[in-house]
């Protein structure tokens, strides 16, 4: 009798501590900011984003809202929050420095800690993806500390036959993949162009098993036909001709995402001369000068200027600017993504280059915001992101200067959280 009376103190002390544990669950609220949720509405002033533990609970206004007794209070009144940003194409695990060749898992750790340092939430790795990643995917009961979150396409799916390259599907699904991933393009003339047999062959096999495949074209033509065969992303810009009201009505009707990669063309041309951003502080802040030295020299900025393919890359960035204007005025949907994680495009960086880059081609920046957040989370399926709503990952981006004055006030990052966690710096 006496051992049963002590059990249930016992019980009821820890139902008890259980209970008071339970309301100081870790709620933070973030009162006072100007809040842009990702889906394109007027943000709302003096707002309060509430979370508990990773997930987002609530946002409202600071009247309408009540914030639980026990939250931690951060005061943020002046500052904005934005969603998040998410690169719906780079790559991850290649590049140390300017150099590739360094996959590894130290590599890829480190390559998504400098996304997370620079407000890049998650990343959509197309290609190159190897085992060594499958510890880093994305898991719903998993939360990434000091990094980003990454989904992966695995090998970059090429074959000379349709058989040859289904069977890299195969491969891919057996690894474990997010995506699928192939490339249809001549490089300027330089390489033998995947046939349409073969592409036909590897969308009908992604889709069978399960996939969403994002295609890499360049040419109107291709694009068109990618989109017919059932492509599920334009992972780059149509850069050789603008796009014309065919076109448009096909990629709306498809409901397909197209995704500019400006900052890609960019890189092909920027280092003939010493590019301007080397010395934005912003940019400073990861990369040191020891890192892009060598694309001061003189030598290598000659080989540049002298390059056939980077200057027709360059030649043609004022088409994929006036298409990119256009399908956006069209109502067609941009999902962000630079191609970031090659040699010389430096991650965390060049997403906010992009931007910049989305508004010097006509976009607003609530446009450029909703294309890095809502847009990647809807046309990728990419469940619990990209915008600010309860039950959602709470990541997140605290600025000091808004965005929506100036798409640069990116750059104005004070902390960036990912699954409610602070990045360090
Ligand atoms: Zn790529």
């Amino acid at each position: 009798m006496k051992s049963y009376i002590f059990f249930c103190l016992a019980l009821l002390y820890m139902l008890s501590c259980k209970n008071s544990t339970s309301q100081d669950a870790n709620y933070k609220a973030f009162v006072g900011a100007r809040i842009i949720d990702g889906n394109g509405a007027e943000p709302l002033e003096d707002g309060v984003l509430l979370i508990q533990e990773n997930q987002i609970i609530a946002i409202g206004s600071r009247d309408e809202m009540e914030i639980p007794d026990q939250a931690e209070v951060i005061e943020l009144t002046g500052k904005t929050i934005i969603p998040g940003i998410i690169n719906g194409h780079g790559h991850v695990g290649d590049v140390q420095g300017i150099s590739g060749g360094h996959y590894s898992s130290a590599t890829i750790e480190k390559n998504l800690s400098i996304y997370a340092k620079y407000g890049i939430t998650t990343v959509v790795s197309l290609g190159g993806d190897q085992e060594e990643a499958l510890p880093f995917r994305h898991a719903a009961n998993q939360n990434p500390v000091n990094r980003s979150r990454l989904f992966i396409a695995g090998a970059v799916i090429s074959g000379d036959t349709p058989a040859e390259a289904v069977q890299v599907v195969e491969k891919n699904h057996e690894m474990g993949v997010d995506f699928m991933k192939i490339r249809v393009d001549d490089n300027l003339g330089n390489a033998t162009k995947m046939s349409e047999d073969v592409y036909r062959a590897v969308i009908d096999k992604s889709h069978e098993l399960g996939y969403q495949i994002a295609t890499h074209s360049y040419y109107l033509e291709d694009s068109r036909k990618l989109l017919e065969a059932g492509s599920d992303l334009l992972a780059h810009s149509v850069r050789d001709l603008p796009v014309d009201d065919s076109f448009i009505g096909l990629i709306k009707e498809k409901n397909i995402g197209y995704c500019p990669t400006l900052t890609r063309e960019l890189s092909t041309y920027v280092y003939e001369d010493t590019a301007a951003f080397f010395s934005d502080p912003f940019f400073l802040k990861v990369y040191r000068k020891d890192t892009f030295r060598p694309l001061l020299d003189p030598k290598r900025q000659a080989q540049v200027a002298a390059n056939r393919s980077s200057q027709i890359y360059k030649r043609q960035l004022p088409t994929a600017y006036s298409n990119l204007k256009k399908l956006n005025e069209a109502g067609v949907p941009i999902v962000f993504g630079t191609d970031s994680g090659v040699p010389t495009r430096f991650m965390g960086y060049f997403e906010h280059l992009e931007m910049e880059m989305m508004a010097e081609a006509g976009m607003q920046p609530m446009d450029i915001l909703v294309a890095a957040t809502k847009n990647v989370a809807e046309y990728l399926n990419l469940e619990g992101l990209g915008t600010l709503a309860p039950g959602h990952f709470a990541d997140f981006i605290i600025l000091d200067a808004n965005p929506l004055q100036d798409i640069r006030n990116t750059r104005s990052i004070i902390e960036t959280y990912i699954g409610g966690r602070v990045v360090e710096e």
